[in-house]
C-alpha cells in the first residue's frame, strides 16, 4: 500500500479542536486495543425486521382516499428502496370498511377499501406492510356509549384534543384498550396479509398521563415514581397482549408502539427493551425548545442502552417540525439529511416520513428526491451500516427516573433541568471526541459495565440502594466514576436520603442544603497551586488561582486535601461590591480519590449544566481533564482534526465503521441547517484485535478508498475532508 502525501501529516502530532488545548496536553493519550471480534451471527436466523434497512411512510389523512394516487405512492417508496411501509388502519378513522363499532369511516372513504388497495400495491412491489393504528382519540358518539373510555379532568369532564375538540382522549387504563384495539387488530388479521401492527400516539412520551377517570382515581398520583411503575406495568401488559394477537395469524408478526422521548422516554425503557421487537423512535426533528443538533444521535444512544442489539428505527420528518410547523410542507434538505445521518451513525435504521398525499402525490414534491437519493445511497452500503456493537470505553448513566420524575434542585425547579444537564455533558464529550455509550440505571450489572473504564453520572439524583451497590461494586472492581451535586441523594421513590447513597464510594458527605446563585456564582480555588500544578484535572490552567465553580452546589464536609475549594458566591452588581467576603474556605469544590485502578471525582456543583448554560471553556476543560484522568486517557479510537464533530465507532460484520457527523455549523444549536461547512482532514487511529488484517478502508460518502497503514496492530488512515457526514468503513481480510 503506497503512502499518500496526506498520510505524511500523521507524523505531526495533531490537536483536537474545541478548546484550544496545546499539543502537550494530548501527548499522554493511550491507545487500547479493540476487544476480540464478536462471534459471527447468522443473518438467516435473525427476525425479519433485523434485515429492514429503510422505512417509509406517507401518513394518511382522511382526504387521501379521495385524492391519493396509490400507484404513485407505492412507486415512490419502491424507488426509494424501502423494505417496509406504514399503512394507516387507524382507530380514529377507518381507512377500510371496518365493522368494529365506533371505528368511524373517514368521510371520503365511500366504503372503499383504501387500506387493502395500498397494502396490495406495496406487496406487489415487494415491500412489507406495517398496519398503523391510533388508539389515543375517538369521537363523541363513542363517548356517549362508553363514557368510561375517556380521560377525565379532576372535575370529571372528559379531556379533549387541543386542536379538534370533537375528539376526546381515550384512557389507556380503560376497556377501550382492552376491547376496542384488539377488535380492530383481529379484523385486520382476518382481512389482510400484514406483517406487524403498530400504535401511533400511545404510549405517551416525555411525560405521564394525568387522568382522573374511575380507574385512574384508584392509582397513585400521576407524576410520582409509584405511578410510573403502574404506568409501565400497563404498557407492558397491553404490549404483550397485542403482540399475542398479532401472532394469532403469523408467528413472525408482532406488535410495537410509539416510543422515543430520548433520555426521558415514557415507560421504563429497561422493561420496554425486554418486550420490544421494534423500537420506533418517534423523534422526528429539532424544535426551538430542543434545539441541540444531536437530538437524534442522543436517541440512538438511548436505544443502544436498552435493546441488546434489537431493531430500532428513528423517524425523520420530511415535513417541517417545530412550532409553528407545517406538516404538509418539506423542511430544509440539509436538516433532513443530518437527521438521517445521525440515525445511521447511532446505529438505528432511517425512516422517512411525510404527511398526506394532496394533489395525487404531488402538492409539495421537494422531499421526495431527498429521501430517494439518501436511501439509494444507503442501499449501496448496507453491509457497513448494520452495526454489531459499539466501540466505547466510557458509560454515561442517563438516569431515566431522574430525567422523568426529579423536579430539579430546590433552587431551580424546572422540567428542563436534567435536559440541560444531559446536553452539557453530551456537548463536552463530543468536543473531547470521547467514545461513549449511554447506560440505563436498571442495567448496571457487572457484565454490562465491564467494557467501560469510567462511568459518568450527570446528577443522577434518583438511585436505589441496589443501584448504589452496583456502582460501588463497579468501583471496587477497578472502574472509575464521575458524579456530583445531587447524585444519589434520592432513592427510587424520590425520597431524600440524609446523605448521598454513594457517599462512601466517593468519600463525600453532605454538609447543608443546596446553595444557588444570586449574583456571582461560587468560585473554585486552586489549592496549593505549586503542589497541585501537576494534578491532571488542572492541566492547562495557568495564571489564575481560581476557576468558575457552577450555578448550584451541594455543600460538602471538609475532606483531607482538596484540589479545589469553594469560594462562596457574592455580589456581581454593583461592581463596588463584587469581591469575596470569604476568599478561602475548607469546603471542597471537588473530591478526588484513587484506589488501585479506580479513580473517582465528585463535583460539589452542577458543572455539566452550568457548562451548557454558559459555554465557559474552563468548565469544558475541567470536564475534559477529569474524564481523561479517570480513564488514564485511554482511547479505543482516536480521531484528530479540526471541527466540532460527533464520533461513533462500530464493530460491523465486515470490520469496523467510524462515523463522523460534522456539527461545525452556525445552525447547530438553533433552527435548522441551511447548508454545510466542510471540515479538513481527520486522522483516525485504532489498535486492532490480534490476528486481524485490514483489507481496505473506504469512505462511504466520498465513495472512494483511502490509503492506510498498520504497524504493531495500530491502524492509521486519514479522511481528507468531511462534508456533512463521513463513514470510514474498515473491511478486514
Ligand atoms: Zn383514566
Amino acid at each position: 500500500m503506497p503512502f499518500s502525501a496526506s498520510l505524511q501529516a500523521l507524523d505531526a502530532l495533531p490537536t483536537v479542536a474545541g478548546e484550544g488545548l496545546n499539543e502537550k496536553d494530548y501527548s499522554g493519550t493511550n491507545l487500547e486495543a479493540l476487544p476480540p471480534r464478536s462471534p459471527h451471527a447468522d443473518a438467516a436466523l435473525q427476525p425479519w425486521q433485523k434485515r429492514v434497512r429503510r422505512v417509509g411512510q406517507t401518513n394518511m389523512t382522511e382526504h387521501d382516499p379521495a385524492v391519493m394516487d396509490v400507484d404513485a405512492w407505492a412507486d415512490y417508496w419502491h424507488s426509494a428502496k424501502v423494505d417496509v411501509v406504514f399503512v394507516s388502519v387507524t382507530g380514529i378513522l377507518a381507512f377500510y370498511p371496518s365493522k368494529v363499532p365506533f371505528h368511524r369511516h373517514g368521510k371520503f372513504l365511500n366504503n372503499r377499501d383504501f387500506f387493502g388497495e395500498c397494502t396490495a400495491a406495496a406487496k406487489k412491489r415487494g415491500m412489507r406492510v406495517v398496519a398503523r393504528m391510533s388508539p389515543d382519540l375517538n369521537w363523541e358518539d363513542a363517548l356517549q356509549a362508553h363514557p368510561e373510555w375517556a380521560m377525565r379532568n379532576r372535575d370529571g369532564s372528559a379531556q379533549h384534543s387541543g386542536e379538534e375538540p370533537r375528539l376526546f382522549k381515550t384512557c389507556m387504563f380503560s376497556s377501550y384498550m382492552d376491547d376496542y384495539v384488539p377488535a380492530i387488530m383481529r379484523e385486520i388479521n382476518s382481512l389482510y396479509d400484514v406483517d406487524c401492527f403498530y400504535t401511533n400516539g400511545w404510549p405517551p412520551l416525555g411525560s405521564l398521563p394525568d387522568c382522573h377517570c374511575a380507574v385512574c382515581r384508584t392509582l397513585p398520583a400521576s407524576g410520582t415514581p409509584a405511578y410510573w411503575r403502574v404506568f409501565t406495568d400497563r404498557v407492558v401488559e397491553l404490549w404483550s397482549r397485542y403482540d399475542a394477537i398479532a401472532k394469532e395469524k403469523k408467528r413472525d408478526s408482532f406488535f410495537f408502539a410509539n416510543s422515543g422521548g430520548n433520555v426521558r422516554g415514557g415507560p421504563n425503557l429497561d422493561r420496554l427493551g425486554k418486550v420490544a421487537q421494534w423500537f420506533q423512535a418517534d423523534n422526528q426533528g429539532r424544535t426551538y425548545n430542543d434545539a441541540a443538533i444531536w437530538g437524534c444521535s442522543l436517541q440512538g444512544r438511548v436505544c443502544n442502552a436498552v435493546l441488546d442489539g434489537k431493531f430500532a428505527a428513528n423517524v425523520t420528518a420530511a415535513y417541517s417540525t417545530g412550532t409553528p410547523g407545517w406538516r404538509n410542507a418539506s423542511k430544509n434538505p440539509d436538516e433532513a439529511r443530518m437527521w438521517m445521518n445521525e440515525t445511521l451513525a447511532s446505529g438505528m435504521v432511517p425512516y422517512f416520513h411525510f404527511v398526506g398525499a394532496e394533489n395525487g402525490f404531488d402538492e409539495d414534491r421537494r422531499w421526495q428526491p431527498v429521501g430517494r437519493d439518501y436511501f439509494g445511497w444507503t442501499a449501496k452500503h448496507d453491509a457497513h451500516l448494520a452495526t454489531v456493537r459499539s466501540i466505547a470505553n466510557i458509560g454515561v448513566v442517563f438516569g431515566q427516573a431522574t430525567q422523568l420524575l426529579y423536579p430539579g434542585p430546590s433552587t431551580v425547579r424546572t422540567r428542563a433541568y436534567m435536559h440541560e444537564t444531559t446536553n452539557g455533558l453530551y456537548d463536552a464529550l463530543l468536543r473531547g471526541r470521547f467514545a461513549f455509550d449511554f447506560v440505563h440505571e436498571d442495567r448496571l450489572e457487572p457484565e454490562r459495565l465491564s467494557k467501560y473504564r469510567a462511568l459518568l453520572l450527570p446528577n443522577v439524583a434518583m438511585l436505589s440502594d441496589k443501584q448504589c451497590a452496583q456502582i460501588r461494586e463497579y468501583a471496587k472492581a477497578g472502574g472509575s466514576l464521575m458524579a456530583g451535586f445531587e447524585t444519589s441523594l434520592y432513592d427510587e421513590d424520590l425520597k431524600p436520603r440524609a446523605d448521598f447513597g454513594l457517599a462512601d464510594v466517593f468519600g463525600v458527605s453532605k454538609a447543608g442544603d443546596v446553595v444557588g446563585t444570586n449574583g456571582n456564582p461560587y468560585y473554585a480555588r486552586i489549592e496549593k497551586p505549586e503542589a497541585n500544578a501537576a494534578h491532571p484535572i488542572l492541566n492547562g490552567f495557568r495564571d489564575t488561582d481560581w476557576l468558575p465553580g457552577a450555578e448550584n452546589r451541594m455543600p460538602l464536609q471538609p475532606t483531607g486535601d482538596p484540589v479545589l475549594t469553594v469560594v462562596p458566591g457574592f455580589v456581581r452588581y454593583p461592581p463596588e461590591l463584587a469581591y469575596p467576603p470569604h476568599s478561602h474556605t475548607d469546603e471542597p469544590a471537588v473530591v478526588l480519590r484513587e484506589a488501585g485502578k479506580s479513580r473517582t471525582a465528585w463535583f460539589a456543583g452542577d458543572v455539566e449544566r452550568t457548562y451548557w448554560l454558559t459555554g465557559h471553556g474552563d468548565l469544558l476543560r475541567l470536564l475534559h481533564n477529569t474524564v481523561r484522568w479517570l480513564t488514564d486517557d485511554t482511547r479505543l479510537v482516536q480521531v484528530d482534526g479540526p471541527g466540532f464533530i460527533e464520533l461513533f465507532c462500530w464493530e460491523t460484520a465486515p470490520g469496523y465503521a467510524v462515523h463522523l457527523l460534522n456539527y461545525s455549523n452556525p445552525d447547530a444549536q438553533h433552527g435548522w441547517l441551511q447548508s454545510t461547512y466542510p471540515l479538513g482532514a481527520q486522522h483516525v487511529t485504532m489498535k486492532l484485535p490480534a490476528a486481524t488484517t485490514v483489507k481496505s478502508v473506504e469512505l462511504l460518502r466520498a465513495e472512494r478508498t483511502v490509503p492506510f497503514r498498520t504497524e504493531e496492530r495500530v491502524l492509521r488512515f486519514t479522511i481528507p475532508g468531511v462534508e456533512d457526514y463521513e463513514i470510514a468503513a474498515v473491511t478486514l481480510a
